[in-house]
């Protein structure tokens, strides 16, 4: 059974981890959406959120090719790390995969990936991660 590497952000929605939505929070009063989880609306400060499945496409709003990962980073180096704007409102960070840098535009269409990722030497640790691709 595959296991998300955030609940509060990445809900699978089948058992073999291939697919899942990303969660976000929208405030009832003011319609502002965050994603991952949040108390307060950052807008208007209200404590009235409902959780909400966010669109598995957005447009890439920015992105920076990183060639010094962070302690850990289980992938392969030079990596895309991508800012994707969602129709709600909200940017998500995670790397793009399957496109040459060369390739890579301001404003194109990116969808949700899933894919297993497990830390090197841990027993157990294989967690379902989300990033960026071309969409089709
Ligand atoms: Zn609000």
């Amino acid at each position: 059974m595959p296991i998300s590497v955030d609940e509060k952000c990445l809900r699978l929605t089948r058992d073999d981890g291939a697919s899942g939505t990303l969660v976000g929070m929208r405030c009832t009063v003011c319609g502002i959406v965050v994603f991952g989880p949040a108390t307060f609306c950052q807008s208007c400060s209200s404590p009235q959120l409902e959780q909400i499945d966010l669109a598995t496409e957005g447009l890439l709003y920015s992105y920076t090719i990183v060639r010094v990962p962070p302690p850990g980073w289980p992938g392969p180096v030079p990596y895309v790390l991508g800012e994707v704007e969602l129709p709600e409102g909200p940017h998500v960070l995670a790397e793009v995969i399957d496109c040459e840098h060369d390739d890579l535009r301001v404003g194109m269409p990116v969808a949700l990936a899933l894919r297993p990722v497990e830390m090197p030497d841990v027993a157990d640790s294989e967690r379902i991660v989300y990033k960026w691709r071309p969409a089709p």
